[in-house]
């Protein structure tokens, strides 16, 4: 109220000339005076209101218009800071073109093809996991279609990290076709490791490690930079690729951790640099795009661990992803911690850590781990066994121990199994099935909320990336379509335009400028069916058939007519598997016999010397009637023998 001038006419606006007069106001007087309406009304109505009205109408304070004019400065400069539009090359009529060929509208498979005019690069070639009705397909690898089309145009790929679902599929396209592989060490280990395996070890030849912080030109249309991402897989990367239309950031997996294992933060100076020079487009990870609190640091996971850990009193048998490097690594620690030995088992969790020690990301001494074989000669109390089947895989090293067909370890009452990890969607069923064996065996288990973190960003972090690159074009990507669309949400409140947001998906090619964004084709796209025993592809009709024969069943005809009569010269032979029961048999055969006969007596005539369309005939005169009576459409082989 002190600041109140009522009734001071005097008071003019201040002039451009007295502008750095920084006295006091000579003309304002004090307010001392204290209308009855301030003393302690309250809320109660005011009798004396046309007397209030006029205690407002009162002159505004003096305006310093060279504090103004830094006002307006200071909106110019937000404006320009914050809006992209400004720092990008309006007059270039560079484009650049992005199609993702998996990893969106599914979770893994991730593999991103960009294009200039003359040279193409892919981000990422990863592999994803069937569904359950693929019958005998172990993995999925993407359709190579597009890549064939355009593979004279492909200058590299260019590798973000190593998990399964950005480098899976690495063999598999090598086997076929072969380019550049850029990436940093570890990936590049791990890849390695699958050509070695798939045989085509020469493939190594096309290697090139990259350093971070270095921009690398490849081919000649594009420069990219690594930037050190934290994940739950180390050496991770942020890329920044720039081609003549702008700079494109492709945040692959992250989250944003601030106190990782190794201490290796995220590298958030360079992405601030890309924001602070003008990005033209972002694309950036939407798997956790619901969950509104920070994803923890991984090293949140120590404590947890070493409370779980402290309260064990026989073995513990740990079980994490196994390319979680900084997960085992604090495992082992803790497990250090308690004088505990370590043994290793499973293939993939021995070669990551392997590897993980060859290349010095982690260092332990190499007294402190045991074999398999060895463990039950040690007491129970000095035993940490860290190992594979997080995800209740019945290949698995934990999934044999609990149906008690591992060859070494055999689950007791006093073992501490900790699954230091979350389910996969889909795995949910496997991981219980094993968690019951596990627990049968009288083993106790821990599956604390804090004993695992996520390895991908929050709504928070989105939103840090968001700020820090301040895309003028953002598209969502890395996950299913409902979370590429909370994530547009997100965009938005972070002051990406609407109509600056596509929500892409596999197969569909967006073309940015400077000046635009707009989806221009589709191309193919799809899965190829691998089977693992042998690394050999599982053709698309060899999966519909057992499809059809899980679900529906199949009727075998063997029927031998009469080439004269178009009569059956015997009874014909009906065989079936999964439609009717056997008991049944009989019945069905004779049902069949009728159809069949029926269908002879009105077949047309040339018929009787076209094997192969009468056999097409019966087969649709069979599946509708079986339709009609039993609603399923088994797979139908009939034989008919002329003669
Ligand atoms: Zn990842």
């Amino acid at each position: 109220m002190a600041e109140e001038n009522q009734g001071n006419t005097e008071s003019k606006p201040q002039t451009k000339q007295n502008n750095n007069n920084r006295k006091p106001n000579p003309n304002r007087k004090p307010n001392t005076n204290k209308s009855a309406g301030e003393k302690g009304s309250g809320n109660k109505p005011n009798p004396n209101k046309s007397k209030n009205r006029n205690r407002y109408r009162r002159q505004p304070t003096p305006v310093d218009e060279n504090l103004k004019s830094f006002v307006q400065k200071n909106q110019d400069g937000h404006k320009k800071r914050l809006n992209p539009h400004y720092k990008l090359d309006l007059n270039s009529n560079a484009k650049i073109r992005i199609t993702p060929l998996g990893g969106l509208g599914e979770i893994g498979g991730n593999i991103t093809v960009f294009e200039t005019e003359k040279e193409a690069i892919l981000v990422d070639v990863g592999m994803s996991f069937p569904d359950e009705d693929m019958h005998g397909v172990d993995i999925l690898v993407p359709d190579f279609s597009y890549i064939r089309e355009i593979r004279k145009k492909i200058v590299a790929v260019i590798i973000t990290h190593a998990h399964e679902d950005h480098i899976g599929a690495m063999p598999y396209l090598y086997k076929e076709m072969q380019f550049p592989i850029y990436a940093t060490p570890l990936p590049l280990a791990m890849i390695g490791n699958k050509f070695d395996e798939h045989h085509i070890k020469e493939a190594r030849r096309h290697f090139n490690p990259v350093e971070k912080r270095k921009i690398y030109q490849i081919g000649e249309d594009f420069e990219i930079e690594w930037m050190h991402m934290t994940h739950s897989i180390i050496d991770s990367s942020s890329l920044a690729i720039t081609t003549k239309a702008g700079t494109v950031i492709h945040t692959g997996d992250f989250k944003i951790d601030h106190t990782p294992v190794d201490g290796y933060t995220a590298d958030l100076h360079r992405l601030a640099y890309y924001g602070d020079k003008g990005v033209l487009c972002l694309l950036s990870d939407s798997t956790n795009s619901y969950n509104p609190l920070p994803t923890p640091s991984e090293l949140n996971v120590g404590p947890a661990l070493d409370r779980v850990f402290a309260k064990a009193e026989g073995r513990i048998l740990l079980s994490t992803f196994s390319s979680n490097i900084h997960r085992v690594y604090q495992a082992i620690q803790y497990g250090i911690k308690y004088g505990r030995k370590i043994c290793v088992i499973g293939r993939s969790m021995e070669r990551n850590i392997e590897i993980a020690m060859q290349y010095d990301y982690i260092k332990f001494p190499k007294n402190i781990f045991i074999e398999a074989d060895e463990v039950s000669q040690m007491n129970d109390k000095d035993v940490l066994i860290v190992t594979t089947g997080s995800q209740g895989e019945p290949s698995s090293a934990l999934f044999r121990m609990s149906i008690g067909e591992h060859r070494h370890i055999k689950i007791k009452p006093t073992d501490l199994i900790v699954l230091s990890s979350r389910a996969i969607p889909g795995n949910e069923g496997s991981i219980s099935g094993m968690l019951n064996h596990l627990q049968k065996a009288g083993a106790k288990v821990a599956s604390d909320k804090d004993i695992h973190v996520s390895g991908h960003a929050s709504i928070e972090e989105q939103k840090l990336m968001l700020r820090l690159t301040n895309p003028k074009f953002f598209l969502p990507v890395h996950g299913e379509y409902n979370h590429v669309m909370r994530h547009k949400d997100t965009g938005i409140m972070c002051g990406v335009p609407e109509r600056n947001i596509l929500l892409m998906t596999d197969g569909e090619q967006i073309e940015i400028a400077p000046k635009f964004m707009r989806k221009v084709k589709t191309v193919k796209t799809g899965k190829t069916y691998i089977d693992n025993q042998n690394n050999h592809q599982i053709e698309d009709d060899i999966v519909l058939d057992r499809q059809k024969l899980a679900s529906d069943g199949i009727v075998m005809i063997v029927a031998q007519v009469d080439s004269q009569t178009s009569k059956m010269l015997a009874k014909p032979r009906v065989t079936t598997f999964g439609i009717v029961a056997d008991k049944q048999d009989k019945y069905f055969a004779k049902e069949m016999e009728d159809v069949l006969e029926h269908f002879l007596l009105h077949m047309k005539e040339h018929l009787i010397s076209n094997t192969r369309a009468l056999e097409n005939d019966l087969r649709q005169i069979v599946r509708k009637h079986i339709y009609r009576k039993m609603k399923k459409y088994p797979l139908i082989v009939p034989n008919v023998f002329v003669q």
